[in-house]
């Protein structure tokens, strides 16, 4: 086993750099669309060009263009085009950027025992009873009926939050009580509305709601996220660590996104992509089985002039893929869980995880050996510290990733992420050094040849 990287470790100061920037970014995109937004102006300041722009100029693309595709404000594909033909393959690296939280549900006000509540409806896999009790912030958009947006993010800064009760011990003597997903209801207000004849509560909240020129039935049109207040922060006495909302998969997005902001000239095209649904399945038209990745693809090599339907499936076969997402690291509460010999631990660099999946691999993505030979040689000459990891005991549990999504056309494809203590709780935890190990590779990969 490697040992733990802070021992011996020459960016500091990068990595210290690196990591502010990277806890702005958790702290301020909560959302798929906030990620994607921020990506943007990014992608923008680096040189990438809007691709539908492009089209409509009828401009050609030549080795070392940058251009970048946005899909429903929730998905998004950025491109630096390499000397190489296309068909011969991209250098891709791909997260997501939905994490596990509590959505509104279309008519989410109601009224109990002198409150108006909030019903909510949760997404992706959580333990429920870590989202009582917490400062909870909304953000999101409503979607007037003439189609104006409105950008919402409540509770954030030194204004109200909201939050979810949850019973005292008191009355919960043995703490059994469980948490069913139809009790996730936000409190959202105990101030009657003095002129209203009944439903005095809700009465009060949609007043409030109008002032600002939304009404009740604009909640079905709308996307209002329920996710921990406050901003991500150093976590540890040493703060070697951070703590913050999302990391499973912002932190592969950002590492990945920052790696190819900064890739000039590449012999292969690289790719970048932030895709949405992962946590439940990776469904509809802005997850990875949508065909999104596939029609941006074409439109490229059309633009590059390239395109053809037998080149675009030669291209997409000869692809080398990071399905960069998280994986669990060994924690030292609950270490039963894990084989702490296979298992991957903080502070030892980005961890690879040949296959995932449950009950014997099922459903799992097996990466080839020739592939991996080729990633280690490349790591190892850039230097970057990894780690050959699996999630936890055989048959204690399992995960999926975007991975055998991109297999089908016949890539090679390997998990690879930055491991992450209590994924999936409001607040999960991440290294530093394993934070910026994941961005180095990443670069590295970009440069495969
Ligand atoms: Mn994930
Ligand atoms: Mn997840």
């Amino acid at each position: 086993m490697k040992t733990n990287l802070w021992e011996n470790y020459q960016n500091r100061e990068n990595l210290e750099e690196f990591c502010k920037g990277y806890k702005v970014f958790l702290s301020d995109c909560k959302t798929e669309r906030e990620c994607v937004s921020f990506a943007v102006k990014q992608a923008e300041k680096h040189g990438f060009k809007n691709l539908e722009k492009l089209m409509k100029t009828g401009k050609k693309l030549k080795a070392g263009d940058k251009v970048y595709a946005v899909n429903m404000s929730k998905n998004l594909l950025t491109f630096v085009v390499g000397k190489e033909p296309l068909e011969n393959g991209i250098n891709m690296v791909g997260a997501h950027v939905d994490s596990p939280r509590l959505d509104f549900k279309a008519k989410p006000f109601f009224e109990s025992q002198g409150f108006c509540m909030i019903d909510t409806h949760y997404y992706g896999g959580i333990k429920k009873y870590q989202w009582t009790s917490q400062p909870l912030a909304v953000h999101g958009v409503i979607v007037k009926k003439d189609g104006k947006k409105i950008d919402v993010v409540f509770g954030e800064n030194d204004g109200p939050v909201l939050s979810i009760s949850d019973l005292l011990p008191h009355l919960d003597r043995n703490g059994t009580k469980e948490i069913k997903g139809e009790d996730l209801n936000l409190i959202a207000g105990n101030t009657p509305d003095g002129k209203a004849k009944e439903k005095k509560f809700k009465s009060y909240i949609l007043n409030l709601l109008k002032a600002k020129g939304v009404e009740e039935e604009d909640f079905f049109s709308a996307e209002l996220e329920v996710v921990p207040a406050g901003r991500a922060r150093d976590c540890g006495l040493d703060g070697s660590m951070i703590l913050g909302y999302g990391q499973d998969d912002r932190v592969c997005a950002y590492t990945g996104l920052m790696a190819i902001l900064e890739t000039e000239n590449p012999k292969y095209s690289v790719m970048n992509l932030l895709v949405d649904k992962e946590e439940i399945g990776s469904v509809g038209a802005t997850g990875m089985e949508s065909r999104f990745f596939e029609n941006t693809i074409a439109e490229i090599m059309n633009l590059c002039g390239q395109y053809s339907e037998l080149a675009l499936r030669r291209a997409l076969k000869n692809s080398r893929m990071l399905s960069s997402d998280v994986t669990a690291a060994v924690d030292p509460n609950y270490a039963d869980a894990f084989n702490v010999e296979t298992d991957a631990h903080f502070a030892k660099g980005i961890s690879f995880n040949k296959f995932t999946g449950s009950r014997g691999k099922s459903g799992a993505n097996d990466a080839n050996p020739e592939f991996i030979a080729r990633l280690r040689n490349c790591l190892d000459t850039a230097k970057v510290a990894y780690q050959a990891t699996e999630m936890g005991k055989v048959d204690q549990g399992g995960g999926g990733t975007i991975a055998y999504i991109m297999a089908k056309y016949g890539m090679d494809v390997i998990d690879a992420g930055v491991p992450v203590l209590n994924m999936h709780a409001p607040w999960e935890i991440t290294s530093k050094i394993d934070v910026y190990e994941t961005y180095r590779a990443y670069k590295a990969f970009y440069d495969l040849k």
